[in-house]
C-alpha cells in the first residue's frame, strides 16, 4: 500500500471541509488554535510513518489519551476495572451527569469523562503517578522524549473544570473513587493536556494495530485485551456519534476536543488525523471526513 500517495489524495479530496466546525471553546486555551490546520499520519507495523499537511505540529491530545490510560490500567491491573466502569455506548454527551445518577455512580464506558476519571483513579492506585505513567508510555511508543504536559492547557482546564469535579465527587459519593478527588482531577487534567503531533500519535497507537505489542517488541496487552480496547474504541470512542463514525469510517477510533482522532486498522497500521474544527458532537469535521475518505480509497476497514 502506498500510504503517502493515499494521504495526499485524501488531503486534496477533503480540503473543502478544512475550517468547518468550531474549535472547542469551553477550555479557553484550546480556542487559540488556528482553525485552518489539518494534518494526517499513518504508521505501519514496522514503524514507518507517512504524513501530510501539519502532521508534525503538536496539538492538544485531550480525550485521545483515554485510550492509553485504559490500556495501561488493564495491563497493570487486569479485569477488575470492569467492576467500576461499563463498556456500552452512553448515547449521552461526554460530560453528562444524568446517567450516572440512575446507574449508581458506574459510568457507561471508559471514554466518557466519568469513566476516564475512574480509569485515572485506578491507574493512580496501581502506579502512584497516573499522568506520568501515561506520559512515559507515550514518549516510549512515539520515540519522542520531548513530549510534555502543556501547563497552560492543564491550568485552563483546571480553572474551568467544575463539571469534571462534579462527576468525580458524585462518583466518590457512590464509593467509586479510591483516591482523593483533587488528586484524581489533577492527574486527569495533566493527562489531557499532553501535546502531540499526528506523527507521535500514529506511532503511539501502533501497539493496538500490533495486537498489544509495544514498539520495543515487549507485550503490553494480550491479543485478547488489544481486541477489547479496539472494540471499546469502535463502540464508544467518538462521543455519541460512534454509530455514525462506524458507518462512515469502519474503524476503531478515539477523538478528542483538541480536534485529533486516532484510528486503528488491526494487523495493518495506526492513523492519526487532526483539524480543530469540531461538529456538534465534538468530533473533528475534517478529521472524520479524512478517515472516511481513507477507508473508501483503500478498502481497509474492520468490516
Ligand atoms: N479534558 C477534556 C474534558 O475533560 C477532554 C474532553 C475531550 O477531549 O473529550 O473536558
Amino acid at each position: 500500500m502506498n500510504y503517502q500517495a493515499v494521504l495526499e489524495q485524501v488531503a486534496a479530496d477533503i480540503a473543502p471541509h478544512i475550517g468547518a466546525g468550531r474549535p472547542a471553546e469551553y477550555i479557553p486555551a484550546l480556542a487559540e488554535v488556528d482553525p485552518a490546520s489539518f494534518g494526517m499520519a499513518v504508521a505501519d507495523l514496522d514503524g514507518r510513518v507517512h504524513g501530510v499537511g501539519d502532521w508534525e505540529r503538536p496539538f492538544s491530545t485531550q480525550s485521545i489519551t483515554k485510550v492509553f490510560a485504559l490500556a495501561l490500567a488493564l495491563a497493570r491491573g487486569g479485569d477488575e476495572l470492569w467492576q467500576r466502569v461499563g463498556r456500552e455506548p452512553s448515547g449521552n454527551p461526554f460530560n453528562s451527569l444524568v446517567q450516572l445518577e440512575y446507574e449508581n455512580g458506574i459510568p457507561r464506558n471508559p471514554f466518557i469523562n466519568a469513566g476516564a476519571l475512574v480509569v485515572t483513579d485506578r491507574l493512580q492506585t496501581l502506579t502512584g503517578d497516573a499522568s506520568s505513567e501515561v506520559l512515559d508510555f507515550l514518549r516510549a511508543e512515539s520515540g519522542n522524549p520531548d513530549l510534555a504536559f502543556d501547563q497552560k492547557v492543564a491550568a485552563s482546564e483546571a480553572a474551568h473544570g467544575d463539571r469534571n469535579a462534579a462527576l468525580a465527587h458524585f462518583m466518590a459519593d457512590y464509593g467509586n473513587m479510591r483516591n482523593p478527588v483533587p488528586t484524581v482531577l489533577e492527574h486527569y487534567f495533566w493527562q489531557c493536556s499532553i501535546a502531540m503531533s499526528c506523527r507521535d500519535l500514529a506511532l503511539a497507537g501502533r501497539f493496538l494495530a500490533r495486537h498489544g505489542l509495544r514498539a520495543d517488541g515487549s507485550r503490553l496487552l494480550t491479543r485478547s485485551e488489544a481486541k477489547q480496547v479496539n472494540a471499546v474504541m469502535l463502540t464508544c470512542g467518538t462521543y455519541d456519534a460512534a454509530g455514525d463514525f462506524a458507518y462512515r469510517v469502519g474503524l476503531p477510533g478515539k477523538s478528542g476536543v483538541g480536534g485529533g482522532i486516532v484510528a486503528v486498522i488491526p494487523g495493518q497500521c495506526a492513523l492519526c488525523v487532526w483539524s480543530p474544527g469540531l461538529d456538534a458532537r465534538g468530533n473533528s469535521v475534517a478529521g472524520v471526513a479524512a478517515l472516511d475518505r481513507f477507508t473508501t480509497l483503500t478498502g481497509l476497514s474492520v468490516f
